[in-house]
């Protein structure tokens, strides 16, 4: 089968849909859920449910089975991330899955900042296991900024401290394809995608593609460090996350997310979605 843990969260769900627009077969797709429910409606399309939690290792053992081509979708709970990863490596070893991908940061290695240090050791600890595997490195989502336009629109400011910094960011769905590409497709063992975006845009310039989208008066605010990290906990943002992101936001002024290999337009075969495409869509939609 081929495998996509994470498979109801947003990128999860996109891959799921594009095995389907693939034509792979329902009954040769399997998700790996920690909640039956949310999964009823892939269930009544014929797509395999195995219940398991990153966080049980025991639930996992039912999740892989020999030959399985298995997309690792990184977990959500960070902090959690590392021990997670390496109980559904384990499984999938023990199991003998055929290939392991798995959805790490772009840059890998050099990604020096602290959302990445999870991303790093996993590939470390899929490495030392031996499986066949492909890291998926993604780069930043345009939903990351597109999902969050309510306090842009409300402050006509699009507020940051990652100076001229840019970021190549692409759509979810983009990302989803690659992954799709990389699980249908054959000679991807032992590969490593810088997955982004083609084109790195500035805050600066998104907030002008915002002001243009809206017909409203926005711009970029270019904030210190400290005063960004009192806006976003100010908005409620929980302090380690709020730190994360002025941490990422330092990363992007340093470069770590712009860059445009073309991996994965060469892996989707069209080019990424533009990120005022993706501003259009929130927008309107
Ligand atoms: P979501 O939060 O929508 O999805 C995360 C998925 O992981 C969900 O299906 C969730 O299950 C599942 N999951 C989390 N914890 C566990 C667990 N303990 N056991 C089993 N499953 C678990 O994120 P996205 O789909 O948008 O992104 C996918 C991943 O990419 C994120 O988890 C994160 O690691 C990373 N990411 C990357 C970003 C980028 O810009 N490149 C931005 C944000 C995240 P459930 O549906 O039950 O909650």
């Amino acid at each position: 089968s081929i495998v996509v843990t994470g498979a109801t969260g947003h990128l999860g769900r996109l891959v799921v849909e594009g095995l389907l627009a693939a034509r792979v077969p329902a009954g040769e797709i399997a998700a790996v859920v920690r909640d039956k429910d949310k999964a009823a409606d892939l269930a009544e399309r014929g797509v395999e449910l195995r219940v398991a939690d990153y966080s049980a290792p025991e639930t996992l053992r039912g999740a892989f089975a020999a030959g399985d081509r298995v997309l690792l979708i990184s977990g959500s709970e960070v902090g959690s991330r590392v021990p997670q990863h390496r109980a559904v490596v384990d499984a999938a070893r023990s199991a003998g899955v055929a290939l392991l991908a798995y959805t790490g940061i772009l840059g890998g290695p050099d990604a020096d900042f602290d959302l990445a240090a999870e991303h790093k050791e996993t590939e470390r600890i899929i490495l030392d296991s031996g499986l066949p595997h492909v890291f998926l490195r993604n780069g930043w989502y345009h939903e990351n900024y597109t999902e969050h336009l309510a306090p842009v629109l409300a402050h006509g400011a699009v507020v940051g401290s990652a100076g001229e910094g840019r970021v190549a960011s692409a759509s979810r769905a983009d990302y989803a394809a690659a992954a799709v590409a990389v699980l249908t497709g054959e000679g991807h063992e032992g590969k490593t995608y810088e997955l982004s975006g083609d084109v790195a845009w500035s805050l600066a310039e998104y907030a002008a593609e915002v002001a243009a989208r809206t017909g409203k008066d926005i711009s970029y605010a270019n904030v210190p460090a400290e005063q960004h990290l009192a806006i976003l906990t100010g908005a409620g943002v929980p302090e380690p996350m709020a730190a994360l992101l002025v941490d990422v936001d330092a990363a992007i002024g340093r470069g770590r997310l712009a860059g445009t290999s073309g991996d994965l337009a060469r892996l989707i075969g069209r080019p990424t979605t533009r990120i005022a495409d993706a501003v259009s869509v929130a927008v309107t939609g």
